[in-house]
């Protein structure tokens, strides 16, 4: 049993993620994919408040009803996940409290990056007793993205189901200005409709990372998955082109969508003007609306800037 009165609590940010690049190149016979992606953690996300109870039971509040507050939501499967592997949290217990702000089923990983900052954040509280390696193992089985959100890494090249991380340089000099409109899409459901076989096809990471292997660059960036999510959500083609001509340098759809985001270059675009686009954005879509930047390091707010 750990030492109540040390490091009982813990609030962290369980940021957001984009796709800057996704390439799918196979189906497994587990029904995973094979991929190829390039993640980016954003300054904004949702907050997690972790406080250790000595009851050994796990409680967990969520700011957003439509969320499950039980075993099936990702936060609680974590908590549950640490302390069935834990010997020095034995017989502890846990508060979690989501501040819910990712959109949920949008494609900005918030189901991962809540159960991927649990996993951290329990770990920190019983003085690191996993490994890197053993938290990611454990992650992994929560998801193929929560490893992700377990290590500081702020951004990887990622392969395998993307699980197989890289460390890169966190992307600098640009807002990101994400678009989602709405609605939420099934990641199951997009995989399902790619129609991929167990035809491995040609890896593009390598020809991707040729000129520069620790700064992809973005003039290649692309999204295998935008082929099914675009074709069902037309609107989503017409908010890329609308972030485009806004002054976007690339704009992409993150994940299994449908949230949208332009790349908007700092040399460009001023804050001030940034701030305009969001608004005309948010108006002409009448959706959720906010501006962020890549995560870098430095514990950030985690608010951004809705609109
Ligand atoms: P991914 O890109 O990892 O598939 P996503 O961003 O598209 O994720 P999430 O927001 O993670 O989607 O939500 C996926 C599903 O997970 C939702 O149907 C939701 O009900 C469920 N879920 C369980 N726990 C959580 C949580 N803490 N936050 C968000 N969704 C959760």
């Amino acid at each position: 049993m750990t030492d109540f009165n040390h490091h009982r609590a813990v609030v962290l940010l369980a940021p957001a993620k984009i796709n800057l690049f996704l390439h799918v190149r196979r189906k497994r016979a587990d029904g995973y994919h094979d991929l190829e992606t390039w993640m980016q953690k954003l300054d904004f996300g949702d907050t997690i408040e972790l406080c250790l109870r000595k009851d050994g039971l796990v409680r967990l509040d969520c700011s957003d009803p439509s969320l499950p507050a039980d075993r099936s939501n990702l936060a609680w499967k974590a908590a549950d996940a640490f302390f069935f592997a834990s010997r020095r949290g034995k017989g502890c217990g846990v508060d979690i409290r989501i501040g819910k702000r990712i959109p949920v089923a949008a494609g900005l990983g918030g189901g991962s990056s809540d159960a991927g900052t649990v996993l951290r954040g329990l770990n920190s509280l019983f003085d690191s007793e996993f490994s890197r390696s053993e938290l990611c193992a454990m992650a992994l089985r929560l998801g193929a993205d929560v490893p992700f959100f377990v290590v500081e890494d702020d951004a990887v090249l990622a392969e395998g189901v993307g699980e197989v991380m890289y460390p890169v340089p966190s992307l600098k000099g640009y807002s990101v200005l994400l678009v989602n409109p709405g609605f939420s899409v099934s990641t199951r459901w997009v995989y399902e409709n790619l129609g991929l076989t167990s035809t491995l096809k040609e890896s593009k990471l390598a020809s991707f990372r040729k000129d520069a292997p620790d700064t992809p660059s973005l003039g290649t960036l692309s999204n295998d998955l935008e082929r099914v999510t675009l074709a069902q959500y037309p609107e989503l083609a017409s908010i890329k082109e609308n972030l485009l001509e806004a002054g976007a340098e690339v704009a992409l759809m993150s994940g299994s969508g449908p949230t949208v985001y332009g790349l908007f270059p700092d040399v460009s675009i001023s804050t001030a003007e940034m701030q305009t686009i969001a608004v005309r954005m948010k108006r002409k879509f009448g959706k959720m609306v906010f501006v962020a930047r890549a995560k870098s390091g430095a514990s950030p707010s985690g608010k951004g800037t809705g609109f």
